[in-house]
C-alpha cells in the first residue's frame, strides 16, 4: 500500500504541470469560442492526441498510479482549462472504462483503441445508459437487448439520453436489460461498432453549459450486434443471472439501484471535474480583486470582497481533499463504507456552483458578461450537480450508509 502523503511525488507534479501548460495554452483560449459554436472542439482533440493526453495509455498512466492522485490531479488541470472542452476529451475516457471494467482482453484489445482512433483520425465513444423515463431510477430501464441464439446476435431497442458523444461515438457502449424480472441485476453492457444499421442520433440537447460537449439522444431501432459483443460474455452473463435469481427466490438480497451504487469509485473523478472549475473561477476573481479599483482602493480591501475569496479558498481545498481522500481509498481497496465518494461529488459539485456564483459577483457587471469567462464557469458548473448522480441521490448514498439499514426513501 502506498504511504500516505499531501505531497504530489515528482512524477506527478512533472504530469500537472505539463497538463497546466495544455489546459493554459490550447484548451482555455478556444473555450470561448467552443462555447458558442456549441460543437464538439475535433481541432482540440487532435491536438490533445497528439501530444498524448488524449489517449488511451494516458487515461491507463493516470488510472493505475498507485496513490491514486493521478486521475483528479489530471481532471482538475483540464477542466480548470474548460469544462466542455474538457468533457469532450475525457469523454471517451467514460466509455473506455466501462470496457476496462467489464470487458474480455480481446474485447478491450479489438474496442478501445477504435474508441480513440489515431492523432490523424480521431474518434470519439459514448456510453449510453440515462433514458428518458430512467434517470436516477436506473433500474427502470427499458432498453432491451434479446438474445438471438441461432445467429448468435443481440438485438437492441430502445432510446437512450443524455448521451455525451452520443450519435458521433465511433463506438457506443449501451446498457441494456437482459431480464426485466430482475430490475438493475438483470442489466448488461453491449459495444455497438462503427456503423452499425439500426443506430441514429435523435435530438442533439441545446444546453446551458458544457456546450463544446455534445449531448444527444441515441435511437436503437433492431440494432444487430454480433454475440462477441456482450461485455464479459454471455458464459459471464449466465452464471450472474443465475445468481441474482438465486438470491431473488430466496428473497434475499434487495436489488440495489445502479445509479446509486455502481459510479461511487467513479464519482470522485467528476468531483476534480468540478474543483478545476471551481479554480479556474476563483484564480480569476482574486485577479479581478486586487486589480480592480473603487473608491481608490483595490475592491480586496474590502472586507467584503476578501472573506468571500477566503471563504472560496477554503471551499475549494476542502472539496479537493475530499476527492483526494476518495482516490486514495479506492486504489488502496478500502471499501466506501460512508460512501466517501458520493461526499467527494456532493461537496465538490456544490462548492463549484457556490464559487463560480461568488466569482460573478465579485467581477459585478463584468461578471455578468461573455467577455469574462466566470458566466461561463457558472454555467458548466451546473453540470456537476446533475451528472453522475444528482446531489440528491449523493444525499441519499450518503445517508443510507449513516442509517444502519433503515430504508430512507
Ligand atoms: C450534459 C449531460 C451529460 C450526460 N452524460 C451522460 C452520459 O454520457 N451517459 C449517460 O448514461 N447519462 C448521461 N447523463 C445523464 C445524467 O446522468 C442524468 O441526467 C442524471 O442521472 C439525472 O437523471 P434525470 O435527468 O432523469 O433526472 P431525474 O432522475 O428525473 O431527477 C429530477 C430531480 O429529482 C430528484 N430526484 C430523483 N429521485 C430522487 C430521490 N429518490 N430523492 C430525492 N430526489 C430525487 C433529482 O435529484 C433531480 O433533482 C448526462 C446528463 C447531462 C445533463
Amino acid at each position: 500500500m502506498a504511504e500516505f502523503t499531501m505531497e504530489l511525488n515528482d512524477e506527478q507534479k512533472e504530469v500537472r504541470d505539463w497538463l497546466h501548460g495544455f489546459a493554459a495554452d490550447v484548451i482555455r483560449p478556444a473555450a470561448a469560442e467552443w462555447d458558442e459554436r456549441e460543437e464538439t472542439p475535433w481541432p482540440v482533440i487532435q491536438e490533445a492526441a497528439k501530444v498524448g493526453i488524449y489517449s488511451l495509455d494516458f487515461y491507463a498512466q493516470q488510472y493505475f498510479d498507485s496513490t491514486g492522485l493521478g486521475i483528479p490531479m489530471a481532471m482538475e488541470e483540464l477542466f480548470w482549462g474548460d469544462a466542455g472542452i474538457a468533457l469532450s476529451i475525457v469523454g471517451t475516457g467514460l466509455a473506455a472504462v466501462g470496457v476496462l471494467a467489464n470487458g474480455t482482453e480481446e474485447q478491450i484489445g479489438t474496442w478501445i483503441p477504435q474508441m480513440y482512433g489515431d492523432a490523424n483520425d480521431v474518434k470519439v465513444a459514448a456510453f449510453c445508459s440515462s433514458e428518458p423515463d430512467a434517470g436516477s431510477d436506473v433500474a427502470s430501464m427499458r432498453t432491451r437487448a434479446v438474445y438471438d441464439e441461432a445467429k448468435d446476435e443481440w438485438v437492441l431497442n430502445g432510446t437512450k439520453t443524455w448521451a455525451t458523444n452520443g450519435g458521433i461515438a465511433n463506438v457506443h457502449v449501451v446498457v441494456a436489460v437482459v431480464d426485466p424480472d430482475l430490475g438493475s441485476k438483470g442489466h448488461a453492457s453491449f459495444i455497438v461498432p462503427p456503423g452499425t444499421p439500426g443506430l441514429g442520433q435523435g435530438q442533439k440537447f441545446k444546453k446551458h453549459g458544457i456546450r463544446a460537449s455534445h449531448t444527444a439522444e441515441v435511437v436503437l431501432d433492431d440494432v444487430r450486434v454480433p454475440g462477441s459483443c456482450l461485455l464479459g460474455g454471455k458464459e459471464k452473463l449466465d452464471e450472474r443471472l443465475a445468481r441474482a435469481r438465486e438470491r431473488a427466490r430466496a428473497g434475499g438480497e434487495r436489488v440495489k439501484n445502479a445509479a446509486m451504487a455502481t459510479f461511487e469509485a467513479s464519482r470522485p473523478a467528476v468531483g476534480a471535474m468540478a474543483v478545476g472549475t471551481a479554480r479556474a473561477a476563483y484564480e480569476v476573481a482574486l485577479d479581478y480583486a486586487v486589480t480592480r479599483e473603487q473608491f481608490g482602493r483595490p475592491i480586496i480591501d474590502n472586507q467584503g470582497v476578501a472573506f468571500q475569496l477566503a471563504d472560496m479558498r477554503t471551499s475549494i481545498d476542502a472539496a479537493r481533499l475530499l476527492v483526494w481522500r476518495a482516490s486514495w481509498m479506492a486504489i488502496n481497496g478500502k471499501p466506501f463504507t460512508a460512501a466517501e465518494g458520493s461526499m467527494s461529488k456532493l461537496f465538490a459539485s456544490e462548492t463549484a456552483k457556490k464559487v463560480t456564483a461568488q466569482a460573478i459577483q465579485i467581477l459585478g457587471g463584468n461578471g455578468y458578461t461573455r467577455e469574462y469567462p466566470v458566466e461561463r464557469m457558472h454555467r458548466d458548473a451546473a453540470i456537476y450537480t446533475i451528472f453522475e448522480g444528482t446531489s440528491e441521490i449523493q444525499r441519499l448514498v450518503i445517508a443510507r450508509t449513516l442509517a444502519g439499514g433503515v430504508a430512507i426513501r
